[in-house]
């Protein structure tokens, strides 16, 4: 059997085994759109995240142990960005590392990305790091649009063209132009309307590089579509054809 069939075969299996008692649940504490997703998504959604949570390496660092509904809470919200993926279930990230709070790294080269405040790090072919206390859905960064699971995989998608630069891989040549002329355009307005002390709709963090610009516009793209839409139309659009998905009308758009 060819890999690629091999692969749907055991992810079909995969998926076919009966969800956590407590996914449910689950999915409705860590998920902030959660009730907003029609049953048949949320069904999607939910079969996404068992993959996910039953193929990926999760780990925690030494000092403590993970639950079930730890590793299944990073899973959904990661699931949200493959709702419109065909056949990615993040393969490249080795293993998802838990830290129970916020941690120190060194910082950001052309491999790797982290972050001062470092609730979160990707490592590209590597690993995502996680900090479990800024994940949690009443934290810091999981208000206003921030969502640090959704900023790290958006990292390691970015990484994906072989450099976390902030070009992303558009299904064309045309789009993928598209999008480093509006990134570029987009990041020197907001580090301007920044530096004239303006309110910003995105978080400045967006403002400290290019690569950072596209993973909080990600994690704005999935928890507040309708504002990201609103003030960066353009951002906005090339993102639903990077996800394959348009969160603001919750739909999938054709396979590619
Ligand atoms: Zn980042």
């Amino acid at each position: 059997m060819p890999f690629r069939m091999w692969t749907r075969w055991r992810r079909s299996r995969l998926a076919a085994r009966p969800l956590p008692p407590a996914a449910q649940e689950w999915s409705a504490r860590h998920l902030r759109r959660w009730s907003e997703l029609p049953p048949a998504l949320q069904q999607k959604l939910q079969a996404i995240a068992w993959i996910l949570y039953q193929e990926r390496r999760f780990e925690a660092s030494r000092d403590w142990a993970l639950t079930d509904e730890m590793k299944w809470a990073v899973a959904v919200n990661a699931a949200l960005m493959l709702l419109g993926v065909r056949d990615y279930y993040f393969d490249g990230v080795k293993t998802i590392l838990l830290q129970k709070q916020s941690f120190v790294l060194p910082q950001t080269s052309r491999w790797m990305v982290s972050h001062e405040t470092s609730a979160g790090a990707a490592w590209q072919y590597g690993p995502i790091v996680l900090s479990w206390a800024d994940c949690q859905i009443d934290s810091p960064l999981r208000r206003g649009g921030r969502n640090v699971i959704i900023h790290e995989f958006a990292h390691h998608l970015d990484g994906l063209d072989g450099e976390m630069g902030g070009s992303i891989q558009l299904p064309t040549r045309e789009s993928i132009e598209r999008w480093d002329e509006v990134l570029a355009d987009e990041f020197a307005r907001l580090q301007v309307a920044l530096d004239n002390g303006q309110r910003t709709f995105l978080d400045p963090y967006a403002a400290t590089h290019p690569a950072e610009f596209f993973a909080v516009a990600s994690e704005y793209f999935f928890e507040r579509p309708a504002g990201l839409q609103e003030h960066h139309p353009e951002v906005f659009e090339l993102l639903v054809q990077f996800y394959n998905f348009n969160p603001a009308t919750l739909t999938v758009l054709a396979e590619r």
